[in-house]
């Protein structure tokens, strides 16, 4: 057959690459109504793209015409949080290179090698930005479950992934999807400050940190709690299960590393140094706010401080 790409290829290019998982599903409608329900209770706040492209998000195909198959790969970033040795956090993923480039180029990689073997091989790789349900999707590969704190869980590498797809016109191996493993688990629903966490794995953004941190463009409420975030959330992250019995990496992204630390430090000692966080925005996931959001979170986190002290 020579529409067919053999799964065992694909997992041998991904492990080449440092993926920790991958999988393959056949392309399908994917179930939208929980998207739906989130977005009927204005739980995506602001982030009015998120209403767009519904048709597209429920049916791959009218992203990727002749779509056949998606591969989804999985990256773990489940490693020391730098951010504890200092009052102000920042979300572990934002720790390191950013990932939308670092992942594409891995995958376009991936395609590269494919093409000179499968010369009918149409192949697009994504990372994050398009309207495509990776979570439901790396779900549909058998890489893990949606756990209730809405992230894709995974047994070997908890929710600390990232998530990367490539959509091609050949078929597989199809991957059987797992179980979901969070029982009567609800640790992560108690662990948010703010209740953010509502049912049916959804999250109420208004709440979120994550969101009045990065997302929120308007004045951030200022009534939520964000547990000294200035960038992101991980309580819901680290309060899982899955997470502390996940298999740890080793970041070795030193220079973004420093570059926090110093961002960090700067805020902790009121030495904020505004070059610094630029050279911060050129390589990490942390280009998605402008320096003027940076400030006013960590205003509002020494605010919220003042109050409880
Ligand atoms: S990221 Fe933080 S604020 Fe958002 S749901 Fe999780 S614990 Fe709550
Ligand atoms: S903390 Fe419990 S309920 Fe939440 S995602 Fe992990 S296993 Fe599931």
């Amino acid at each position: 057959m020579n529409d067919y790409l053999p799964l065992p290829i694909i997992k041998s290019l991904s492990d080449k690459e440092g993926f920790c998982d991958c999988g393959a599903a056949d392309v399908k409608k994917i179930d939208i109504s929980l998207l739906k329900y989130w977005l009927a209770n204005n739980y995506h706040a602001n982030m009015k793209y998120m209403e767009n492209h519904i048709d597209k998000r429920e049916d791959i195909s009218l992203l990727v015409p002749n779509a056949k198959t998606i591969f989804c790969f999985l990256m773990s970033y489940n490693d020391e949080d730098i951010s504890k040795n200092y009052k102000f956090k920042i979300a572990s993923y934002a720790q390191r290179r950013d990932y939308h480039y670092v992942i594409k180029e891995k995958l376009n990689k991936i395609i590269k090698v494919l093409q000179t073997q499968y010369s009918c091989l149409q192949a697009v790789a994504f990372v994050d930005t398009a309207p495509i349900m990776e979570k439901e999707w790396a779900v549909r590969c058998g890489l893990g479950w949606i756990g209730k704190n809405s992230l894709l869980t995974t047994k070997h590498f908890g929710n600390k992934i990232f998530i990367g797809e490539i959509i091609c016109n050949y078929s597989s191996d199809y991957t059987k999807e797992i179980k979901n493993y969070c029982g009567s688990c609800h640790i992560c629903v108690d662990s948010c400050p703010n209740k953010a966490i509502k049912n049916n794995k959804t999250i109420n953004s208004n709440l979120c940190i994550s969101y009045q941190t990065i997302e929120n463009k308007e004045d951030v409420n200022t009534d939520i709690d964000l547990n000294n975030y200035i960038y992101g959330c991980d309580i819901c992250l680290n309060a899982c299960i899955w997470n502390n019995k996940a298999i740890k990496i080793n970041n070795q992204d030193d220079d973004v590393k420093r570059l926090v630390c110093s961002v960090l430090n700067g805020a902790d000692n009121n030495t904020f140094d505004e070059n610094i966080f630029r050279l911060l925005r050129k390589i990490s996931p942390m280009n998605r706010i402008k320096i003027s959001k940076l400030i006013s979170n960590i205003s509002i986190v020494n605010q919220q401080d003042k109050k409880t002290t």
